[in-house]
């Protein structure tokens, strides 16, 4: 027998519950989107390498080792996308969506990442991002985070922690990182080899390290909050005053800077406690700069990136979802002539009833073994079509949840009878 091949490490298929959880998740979010007047935009997977060097940064984790980078048939470097907003920037800038206009958009999909695999950390995982162009103001950064909560009331999550911080500007952040390596020099000894690395090449990124023994040299490390410049600090302040105004609950985490180059002024995250390492489950933020960077004129933008894999965990922990199969009707067809009937009979009634999950007997097999798929399957009734009902042009319904009883009725009462009983 051939060997059996197996999916790449780190990269999972989804089915049953995680599947269902999957979906789950991202019709809610399209739902809390559209209700803020969101409009979707579905991008490449593969992009140009040199997009994403340009716009996450060359001195990142994730530019430095963690893309998925091929050189296709034509010679060109490509890249499979680790995150979404720079394929996204690339296409606003592109079509001309953001040319005098402002945008508010979103969008779900993989992202591909060569990192350890564990848990909540994939090579590939899926994202459902938003992003908007056009407005420098902080009540946009404080109509993500409040839909972000929206979403986890939705959802059916508390127990979500939401951290803020301001990056400042590009100025504020030169001024600060003089400060900081000036600190970090003097305690070099007891840094990681990453984070001596890190020193000479992005010191900010420090204040990320996932190494537990740095959390106290981190802590008492000098805080880009008191270095912010006018303009910084207001927009930080009328943030806060947001969220608070909303009844929004947030810390202010100092030491929260993203692992991607291109942020200003505000960053968030939602953490939860509940996941181990991979508590983020949604972070974003600020970015003024960016569209400018990869060839468009300066348009100011704002957005975040949710891990799904991550929530997924969460409401599959909590068992949210009642994933189950449920449907409303199951159509046991016996012998050829109920087959073909009910076929026609079972398609009028999904024209009617576009709401009732309504499931056909296939393959055949006797009466018992189709009222056992009937009982399976969760219905709350099966519709029941042999010869007897050809001949004598009815249908019998057998009730499998409540009454457990029978009856008989003719064709043409079926559709009032199915409305009567699922309203
Ligand atoms: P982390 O610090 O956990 O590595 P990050 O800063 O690299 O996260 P972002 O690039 O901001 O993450 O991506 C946004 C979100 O996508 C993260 O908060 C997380 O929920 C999710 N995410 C990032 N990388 C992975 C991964 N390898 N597997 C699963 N989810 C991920
Ligand atoms: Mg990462």
């Amino acid at each position: 027998m051939p060997k059996q091949i197996s999916a790449i490490r780190g990269m999972n298929d989804y089915y049953g519950e995680s599947s269902a959880t999957l979906d789950y998740i991202v019709v809610t979010a399209k739902a809390v989107l559209k209700q803020y007047g969101y409009q979707s935009i579905s991008l490449p997977i593969v992009e140009k390498t040199e997009l994403f060097a340009r716009t996450i940064g060359e001195i990142t984790d994730i530019v430095e080792k963690e893309m998925y980078t091929f050189i296709d048939r034509s010679g060109d470097s490509l890249t499979l996308r680790p995150e979404g907003t720079a394929g996204c920037v690339r296409a606003v800038i592109q079509n001309g969506l953001i040319h005098n206009q402002q945008q508010k958009l979103y969008y779900t999909g993989s992202m591909f990442r060569y990192e350890r695999p564990q848990r909540g950390r994939y090579r590939q995982f899926q994202q459902f991002g938003v992003e908007v162009f056009g407005i420098a103001t902080a009540d946009i950064d404080a109509e993500l985070i409040f839909l972000t909560a929206r979403l986890w009331d939705n959802l059916g999550l508390d127990n979500l922690q939401l951290q803020i911080n301001s990056l400042g500007s590009e100025r504020t952040r030169q001024k600060y990182q003089v400060k900081l390596v000036n600190y970090l020099t003097n305690v070099k000894d007891q840094l990681d080899e990453d984070s001596k690395r890190r020193l000479e090449t992005n010191p900010l990124r420090i204040l990320d390290t996932k190494n537990p023994d740095l959390k106290e040299i981190v802590a008492q490390a000098p805080k880009l909050i008191d270095y912010l410049d006018q303009d910084c600090k207001e927009h930080f302040e009328l943030l806060k005053g947001y969220l608070d105004d909303a009844g929004i609950k947030y810390v202010v985490n100092p030491n929260l800077v993203r692992g991607l180059d291109y942020y200003n002024k505000t960053v968030f995250e939602w953490v939860t406690t509940e996941l181990g390492a991979q508590g983020t489950v949604c972070a974003g933020g600020r970015y003024d700069s960016l569209v400018e960077q990869i060839g468009g004129k300066h348009v100011p933008a704002s957005g975040f990136a949710m891990g799904l894999e991550r929530i997924m965990a969460l409401i599959m922990d909590k068992d949210i979802l009642d994933t189950e199969v449920q449907s409303d009707i199951f159509m046991v067809l016996v012998g050829d002539s109920a087959l073909r009937l009910g076929m026609a009979m079972i398609e009028s009634l999904r024209d009617e009833n576009k709401n009732l999950k309504i499931i056909m007997n296939c393959g055949g097999g006797s009466f018992k073994s189709q009222f056992k798929k009937a009982d399976k399957s969760g219905a709350t009734i099966a519709l029941i079509l042999a010869e007897d009902e050809v001949n004598n042009r009815t249908i019998a319904i057998k009730y499998l949840r409540i009454k457990k009883d029978q009856e008989t009725i003719a064709w043409s009462e079926l559709n009032a009878k199915v409305a009567n009983i699922f309203n």
